[in-house]
């Protein structure tokens, strides 16, 4: 049975001392304000299952508030010299990089992910900051001349306008910067709503771009227990002109029509259900390595996380016993505590949710290599768990786990393989194990997912464009595509005369 490691007294009031100095109001036209009814709401920790902050919780008046001042900021802030954007940026990224431990404090005690891993998400979140900072001094354009040379063809870019940012719990800073670096870059002005369960390092991060020189009214940000209402009147305002989104792809989907009322450029990050294959030629310890990683990380609550394990026949005992062995020595507890490798899911319903998704496959014969189950004590906490032989049929290889489960199919042929790894609404991320490079590119390029990762788990990067296909969703984030999604095309028409 595993056992939960819990914080110390010492570690635990270390971690409340730093998560009371973050400010929990609305932050609108550079100021920190209560919500027009006064309503707040609680955030709770969940490993300890104890509320840690009481937040102003937002309505439709805040939210329309909102939506008319960035709208009046929007032709000044597009004005400004993206040098100095940049700038802004680069300062941000610093002084995110110098609070490091103190951001990783704050996002374990609302999230539960590892110290190790917060810090690790800092860094990685922070990075797009430095990404996009380079970025703002780089827009381009084009000028040619039409075939009959006749006509200059100038062709410019310019900010798409403001811009609506809606992020989600799991990762609590880099969902926010891979949207508000690229829409400061860009030279847009944003309201921003961050998750319910997951908004003091958002509030963290405010501070620090006001603090990195942001101009009031620039950014402004409502959360809210009624997402419905507050993004709602962002999308009726008519104001707003971008819709930049990560989530489930439900919310995606009914985020999408109403955007599409007032026709506006939209990014989607939505879910996934990602394949990850171990072929008979595959390092069979190199592809337990990956799979730690991209099933594990963040307690499998990523949407790029391992979904489904396709391991040849051939190979499935020997992947199953050695990814149980690696599961099973896990550190399950409280991410503040020290060794602490896998922290709780993020709140009840999540727990409920991967327990009843394992429950179903082993109802339809699938065996537990090892976990299985909740660990005793408080928290949101579920076992490390490795499922061998299940039918492909069950709702955990056919829905997003979002827990730390690993379900292992076993394929026969490449062409079966196939096809039942592209047999999925989703297309995020695929992950393949194998040490033939033609099989690499074949399957690589056969996967109908908008990533892949080659003899590696991990695939996240900033300087690389990250997105889905399919119903995981529209546009893509990081690289030299980030910016796009918050610039639009113009041309101009000069005939020579
Ligand atoms: P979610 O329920 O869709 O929530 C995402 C965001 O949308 C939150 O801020 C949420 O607010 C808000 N929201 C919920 N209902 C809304 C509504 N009716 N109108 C407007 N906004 C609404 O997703 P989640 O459960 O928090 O996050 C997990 C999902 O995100 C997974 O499917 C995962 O795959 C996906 N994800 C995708 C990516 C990617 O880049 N593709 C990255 C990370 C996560 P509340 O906080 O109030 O619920
Ligand atoms: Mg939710």
């Amino acid at each position: 049975m595993t056992t939960i490691r819990t914080a110390t007294a010492e570690q635990g009031s270390a971690a409340r001392t730093i998560v009371s100095r973050v400010n929990t109001g609305l932050f609108i036209d550079g100021e920190w304000t209560d919500a027009a009814s006064g309503r707040t709401a609680d955030v709770v920790n969940p490993a300890t299952e104890q509320t840690i902050a009481t937040i102003a919780d937002g309505g439709a008046q805040d939210a329309q508030r909102a939506i008319d001042v960035a709208a009046a900021h929007q032709a000044d802030w597009a004005r400004w010299a993206p040098r100095e954007r940049g700038e802004i940026l680069r300062r941000a990224f610093e002084l995110i990089m110098e609070r490091q431990d103190e951001l990783a404090m704050i996002m374990t005690s609302e999230m539960g992910k590892p110290l190790a891993e917060a810090r690790g998400e800092v860094a990685y979140g922070a990075e797009f900051f430095r990404w996009f900072s380079e970025e703002a001094v780089r827009i381009g354009g084009d000028m040619r001349l039409s075939g009959d040379g006749k006509t200059r063809i100038f062709v410019t870019r310019e900010p798409v306008g403001p811009s609506v940012l809606v992020t989600p719990w799991n990762f609590p800073l880099a969902m926010g910067t891979r949207k508000i670096g690229p829409a400061i870059a860009a030279g847009c002005t944003m309201v921003f709503k961050p998750a319910h369960l997951t908004p003091l390092t958002s509030f963290a991060l405010v501070d620090i771009l006001m603090e990195a020189g942001l101009p009031p009214g620039v950014l402004n940000v409502v959360c809210t227990s009624e997402p419905g209402d507050v993004v709602g009147t962002w999308l009726a305002s008519g104001k707003a002109r971008k819709i930049s989104f990560t989530g489930s792809t439900p919310v995606g989907v009914k985020l999408l029509e109403q955007a599409a009322q007032h026709v506006m450029r939209s990014s989607m990050e939505l879910g996934g259900n990602a394949p990850f294959i171990v072929c008979e030629d595959a390092d069979v310890e190199q592809a337990v390595e990956g799979a730690m990683v991209a099933k594990m990380r963040n307690m499998g609550e990523a949407c790029t996380a391992a979904n489904r394990f396709f391991v040849h026949r051939s190979l499935q005992e020997e992947f199953a016993g050695l990814l149980a062995r690696r599961m099973g020595s896990l550190v399950v507890g409280d991410g503040v505590a020290d060794g602490v490798q896998v922290g709780p899911l993020v709140e009840q319903k999540a727990l409920d949710k991967v327990s009843e998704l394992v429950d179903d496959a082993v109802s339809r014969g699938a065996d537990v290599a090892v976990g299985g189950g909740r660990p005793q004590g408080s928290g949101y906490f579920w076992e490390p768990t490795v499922l061998t032989d299940v039918d492909p049929a069950s709702d955990l290889v056919a829905q997003e786990i979002f827990g730390p489960v690993a379900p292992l199919v076993p394929f026969d042929s490449e062409d079966q393989l196939i096809q039942a790894a592209n047999d999925t609404p989703w297309g995020l991320m695929g992950y393949v194990y194998t040490t033939s490079v033609e099989r690499a590119f074949r399957l690589g390029e056969a996967l109908q997912t908008g990533m892949v990762g080659i003899n590696t788990g991990l695939a996240s990067n900033p300087q690389a464009p990250f997105g889905g296909v399919k119903e995981s969703g529209l546009g893509r984030e990081g690289g030299t595509f980030g910016i796009e999604e918050f610039l639009e095309v113009k041309y101009l028409a000069l005939p020579r005369t």
